[in-house]
């Protein structure tokens, strides 16, 4: 976003990206192509690629799941668009300037726009959709159509095709109809002369004669006026703790504030109504009745009393082509022989796995968890993670409806049966909005703290815009809002 932004008003920008540049075709649709695209990495163990397109944070606490490549997590994200409710903005943590200037609402827009958000036309026919209804229904619960960041339409003109409903969007799109960020905001700093220079990781920040230094791992550093940090909640992070190391004064609350955005998937197995959940991947792996998006129906099951936080969206989804192998060995794990030789004879386009439901739920969590750097790895520290009272929530809620639908509940296989670790694909947090220094990394415009005096300035030209700055779950998919503080950031640079 800043890139963009910047180039746009003319000035020099160069964005490092630490993974490569993936186009339309590279994205897996086999488990081997995944396993060989795979980076697995937690205490001192790393397994794959550092800079491998999907990487898996394996903690002792909590797992998460992020992308790595020009366009980071919107590589391999399952494209969900939502607006955050504005009662987040007013939670413990946030800056009362969002609320109160309003420029949150026109940058909203603007992400909308670039990111050419729209619904699925055909949402309520596809098959996964109607049993989401079911699941809803046991709940008094009507489902409504998601947004996404997908092409529907298409656009001969402009190279863009539809989505043909291939149902494998966190797998990544090899139909070229999601509208990552190296397709809309990145093609937009492009266009506007940015220098994009790939596989070049930065290791940390310093303080030059005249702005900033960026190290970047074997390359000279590059020298900057305005540096804009936008490497995710754990690469942001990561790089201001090992900034601080080598003398950078920064906020003593940088590292806190790790939220999961009370994301969780879980799986409702071998329901009584057709589900057609697997996807079937670009190019097809098998002939079945039409997929869709990966999500494209939500319902909402309120809070408790007044309270906000307790409320839980549940999303339908799929199960990306590339992990079909999988299903039977985690059946096998969890000591369901019988159901695993069903899904071996049958296949996954057949019968037990064709009627299983994908849920994502989306919620809300204390935001609790804390990164350190420990022996120069980033560590997340959140003892209490999975007794977030939400997960039993969403337990409670999904369970009851599959076991209305005589269908089996099931968590995500990375997590043992009690769900510990959580896993997560929404990382928030790190370098949290506050007031102050105390309270937070950065300010409302995601300018740096200055924690050298007590005046409250800020490292002149030190930014940070990712979700890194989100100081709260937000209780839905986040990156709009994460888009949308890019924006309103930019609009406030000066
Ligand atoms: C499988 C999956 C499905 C998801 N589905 C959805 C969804 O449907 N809707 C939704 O809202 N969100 C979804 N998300 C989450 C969403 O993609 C992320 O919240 C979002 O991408 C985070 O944006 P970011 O800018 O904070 O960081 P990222 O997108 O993670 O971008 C950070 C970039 O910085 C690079 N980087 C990291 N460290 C360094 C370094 N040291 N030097 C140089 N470069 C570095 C990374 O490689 C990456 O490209 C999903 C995520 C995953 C993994």
């Amino acid at each position: 976003v800043a890139a963009a932004r910047l180039a746009e008003r003319g000035r020099r920008v160069c964005l490092l990206e630490m993974g490569s540049s993936y186009h339309p075709g590279d994205f897996p649709n086999y488990f081997l192509e995944i396993t060989r695209m795979l980076r697995v990495a937690g205490g001192r163990f790393g397994l794959g690629k550092r800079n491998n397109l999907f990487q898996l944070h394996a903690g002792k606490d909590i797992h998460v799941l992020r992308g790595c490549g020009l366009g980071g997590g919107s590589l391999i994200n399952a494209a969900v668009a939502m607006r955050a409710d504005e009662h987040v903005f007013s939670m413990p943590g946030w800056p009362d300037e969002i609320i109160a200037d309003g420029l949150i609402n026109a940058a909203y827009e603007l992400a909308e726009g670039m990111l050419r958000v729209s619904p699925c036309p055909d949402a309520a026919g596809l098959t996964k959709f109607r049993a989401l209804e079911r699941t809803a229904a046991v709940h008094g619960q009507a489902v409504t159509p998601l947004q996404l960041t997908i092409n529907f339409t298409g656009n001969a003109a402009a190279d863009r095709p539809a989505c043909n409903y291939c149902g494998n969007c966190w797998a990544g799109c090899n139909v070229g109809a999601k509208n990552t960020l190296a397709d809309t905001y990145i093609a937009a700093a492009v266009d506007n002369g940015a220098d994009i220079r790939i596989n070049s990781e930065v290791s940390h920040i310093n303080e030059g004669s005249d702005g900033w230094l960026v190290n970047v791992v074997d390359a000279e550093p590059i020298a900057a006026k305005v540096v804009v940090l936008g490497a995710g909640s754990l690469g942001s992070t990561e790089i201001l703790l090992r900034s601080q190391q080598h003398g950078l004064a920064v906020s003593p609350s940088l590292g806190e504030g790790f939220s999961a955005n009370g994301d969780a998937m879980l799986f409702g197995y071998d329901v009584d109504v057709p589900v057609n959940g697997v996807a079937t991947g670009h190019p097809a792996r098998a002939k079945t009745e039409t997929v869709g998006p990966n999500s494209a129906g939500s319902f909402t099951i309120e809070g408790n009393g007044d309270d906000p936080r307790s409320r839980v969206i549940i999303e339908e989804g799929v199960l990306a082509s590339v992990l079909t192998a999988l299903a039977p060995v985690s059946m096998l794990r969890r000591g369901r022989v019988g159901n695993a030789i069903k899904c071996l004879l049958q296949g996954p386009y057949k019968g037990a796995l064709n009627n299983t439901q994908t849920f994502f739920a989306v919620s809300h969590d204390a935001a609790s968890g804390c990164m350190r750097l420990e022996n120069d790895r980033l560590n997340i520290a959140w003892p209490d993670a999975c007794e977030q009272p939400v997960y039993e929530r969403i337990d409670e809620i999904l369970s009851t409806s599959v076991e209305a639908m005589g269908g089996r509940y099931a968590r995500n296989p990375l997590s043992d049966g009690a769900g510990k670790p959580p896993v997560t694909a929404h990382p928030l947090g790190g370098c949290k909005m506050g007031k102050d220094r105390t309270s937070g990394v950065v300010d409302h415009r995601c300018r740096v703290f200055d924690a050298s005096n007590d005046n409250g300035e800020v490292h002149k030209g030190l930014y940070v815009c990712d979700g890194a700055v989100i100081p709260s779950s937000l209780g839905v998919n986040p990156l709009l809002t994460i888009t949308a503080l890019a924006e309103r950031a930019m609009m406030l640079m000066e």
